[in-house]
């Protein structure tokens, strides 16, 4: 740590990396951040914090960050510095000389799971209300778009069901392709000092993480899944659930549907543990003793991650766990629940404010035309009602011509998406990208305005975490850049024609009240009272909502839906023996271009591929060597870590590092419901790189 001086003021604020969603007061001296120290009356950190939210805020200030905004005419010509002003009329009127040609639907944009709920909001208001259709969509799109379908249909929402806190009093915990230790730190402390006070841990995935086998810790089983086989796992545990008589058979007949169908469908022999042990490579008797763990605990709980979501069958996955749970009775009350691990620090709310083509926000259709009118009212222009573009479709429209000009914030989808190759190549087709954004970064290769962005430390507005906890983000200091992200959308949205203007954040998510049905109490008056609300907060739970479905679900009856395994596409082949699967490392996030804009800290330097002895010494790999990875789509090369957390034939990278480029070989598989990518099972092969 930079060393300072004694802090002159303190503003209380919230961590900007994972979902946990930590508080943070970040304590000044002038402009400069002397430390962020973790508040001991946050509610989701409660006074811990992991190397990250602590640490990592040097790259607010890096050198690298891009302060004035810049257009080119073509991207092989040299950016040009220019005025906000030349910026935003040159993006407006390109976009509408785009649209006159084209036509309305020619145009879109993503938003980001790393801006606040106001500046996302504004984001998809510009696309809906002044670029005209419903082509938005969200980076979440790549990651939990799942959990928002899944839950959606069994339960009536696209949200976890608890709070943090509810971890303390889960008899048995369920990690399901989620590692807490490294994704969510602080999250993973609550966990294991409940496994240390004596909860059982069922851990399912094809890679030992560090619950399995930890100091004081140790998982009581380890469901070493084939990757792309979860739905079949969960299956076989409700099957015994079904077959062996341990349903909740009160709570099902009073607060559920559709279990008769169900229970016959997952009953079928083909669900049995022994006949899911030759799909999964998962021992029947494990299968069994799990489920048998699971469903007899007095409170069970399940906590998932991408591991769930990143595959062709994401969607069914998270429909399967709702499932197990309501046949356990395992929700709506403290221990329980279907929980979802979110990634980055906004993807709940980036969701909830109406990034998705078909959503507006709080998640209702566009066809539906009374929240349409409530939209049409407030903003006074007509809404299509309906669905736009999903970012695959904009990719693919992109590449066959209909799609011409992408609105990208802060979010570098030329690294975080999959098929690197195809993702480029939509860029490079389209006439007009516009990059908002702290750096210069992969994406922005291909674009022609570049709109600077503001950290954190600049930001006024909310985020909201993984347990639906809208926190504050007050800014430490003036916007780098001379303006707020959504000052700059905004003034976009005007120079196309479009009259959109607020004073202040504030205002913003005061018309989110308005709109917005589980937002209706949420004011930044009520956040500076209490400290933090957890949505729905509105005249039925003024307080907001800790636990959900507690008397009922928001659907009325929580519906059971057939789960039907569909094994993926890609399969491994004589060229590609290997699966590969990919996650994180807590000393590095996302695509790194925080972290590795940090110095103080040794973060990771380098992607690494971790395999099996056994497949190391088969292709005459060493631990340290550099070795190619290849799929299909594309090649790639990265350090070997030989390591038997992996299981034979499986292997395993992080996607931090630009210079390794993971997605340059992950696939265009995606999840059947939401077209989120199948980052999780990609053929592979590996072999020694020939250093000429
Ligand atoms: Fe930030 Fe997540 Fe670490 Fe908390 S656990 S300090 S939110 S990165």
């Amino acid at each position: 740590v930079v060393e300072l001086g004694m802090p002159n003021r303190t503003v209380l604020t919230t961590c900007a990396y994972c979902g946990v969603g930590c508080s943070f007061k970040a304590e000044m001296r002038g402009d400069e951040v002397v430390r962020m120290v973790p508040y001991k009356d946050g509610g989701a950190n409660e006074g811990h914090s992991c190397v990250k939210g602590r640490f990592a805020f040097g790259y607010a200030s890096h050198p690298d960050r891009v302060m004035k905004p810049m257009i080119r005419e073509r991207i092989t010509d040299p950016w040009r510095e220019v005025s906000w002003e030349e910026a935003i009329s040159y993006t407006a009127q390109r976009m509408r000389d785009i649209q006159d040609r084209h036509g309305v639907g020619a145009v879109g944009g993503i938003t980001s799971s790393r801006c606040t709920n106001e500046e996302v909001y504004v984001v998809q208001k510009m696309v809906r209300a002044a670029f005209g259709n419903n082509n938005v969509d969200t980076c979440a799109r790549v990651c939990h778009s799942p959990t928002g379908y899944g839950l959606k249909q069994t339960y009536g929402t696209s949200a976890g069901t608890q709070d943090f806190k509810s971890v303390a009093k889960a008899d048995v915990i369920v990690v399901i392709g989620a590692n807490p230790t490294d994704g969510h730190p602080v999250f993973g402390s609550r966990m294991k000092r409940r496994l240390r006070e004596g909860a059982k841990l069922i851990v399912v995935d094809p890679r030992r993480i560090d619950l399995v086998r930890s100091p004081h810790v140790e998982a009581t089983h380890h469901l070493q899944l084939a990757p792309g086989t979860n739905v079949a796992v969960v299956n076989a545990m409700a099957h015994v659930v079904v077959t062996e008589g341990l349903v909740d058979r009160d709570f099902v007949a009073e607060r559920c549907e559709g279990f008769a169908e169900w229970a016959a469908f997952i009953a079928r022999p083909e669900h049995s543990p022994e006949a899911v042990e030759q799909i999964t490579g998962v021992p029947a008797a494990e299968l069994r003793a799990a489920a048998r763990l699971y469903a007899t605990a007095p409170n069970a709980a399940i906590y998932y991650g991408l591991g769930v979501t990143e595959h062709s069958q994401g969607s069914t996955m998270v429909m399967g766990m709702a499932n197990l749970a309501m046949a356990c009775g395992n929700i709506g009350r403290d221990g329980v629940g279907v929980n979802p691990l979110r990634g980055q620090n906004n993807v709940q709310g980036s969701c909830d404010m109406g990034s998705f083509p078909h959503e507006l926000p709080g998640y209702r259709h566009v066809s539906d035309d009374a929240v349409r009118t409530v939209f049409e009212t407030l903003w006074g222009r007509t809404l299509l009602a309906e669905p736009g573009l999903r970012i695959p479709n904009m990719f693919d429209a992109a590449i066959e011509g209909s799609f011409r000009a992408l609105f990208v914030h802060g979010e570098d989808i030329a690294q975080s998406d999959p098929n690197t190759k195809h993702v480029t190549a939509a860029l490079s087709a389209m006439e007009l990208v516009v990059v908002q954004d702290l750096f210069l970064n992969e994406t922005s290769k291909f674009a022609h305005v570049f709109l600077p962005g503001t950290s954190f430390l600049e930001k006024d507005g909310t985020f909201t975490n993984a347990e639906r906890r809208i926190n504050r983000v007050r800014p430490v200091m003036a916007p780098k850049t001379g303006k707020h992200e959504w000052q700059i959308v905004c003034e976009i949205a005007q120079a196309m024609g479009y009259p959109m203007h607020y004073d202040d954040s504030s205002q913003i998510m005061d018309e989110i009240a308005i709109t917005t049905p589980t937002f209706a109490g949420v004011s930044f008056r009520k956040l500076d009272e209490v400290g933090s609300i957890q949505w729905p907060c509105n005249d039925a739970a003024p307080e907001g909502t800790p636990i959900m479905h507690v008397d009922g679900f928001v659907r009325g009856k929580g519906r059971f839906i057939e789960t039907t395994y569909v094994p993926t596409e890609e399969r491994s082949t004589r060229r590609f023996p290997l699966i590969l699967t990919t996650g994180r490392i807590l000393s590095q996030y996302n695509v790194g271009a925080q972290t590795r804009r940090t110095p103080n800290v040794a973060w990771h330097p380098e992607d690494l591929l971790e395999l099996h002895p056994h497949d190391a010494e088969v292709r005459g790999i060493s631990d340290g060597d550099l070795v190619t990875l290849a799929s299909r789509v594309g090649e790639t090369s990265l350090r070997a870590r030989i390591t038997d957390r992996m299981p034979v034939g499986v292997v395993y990278t992080t996607f931090h590092h630009p210079v390794t480029g993971a997605n340059v070989v992950t696939t265009e598989n995606s999840d059947w419901a939401t077209n989120c990518p199948e980052y999780k099972v990609t053929a592979v092969q590996v072999g020694l790189k020939q250093v000429s």
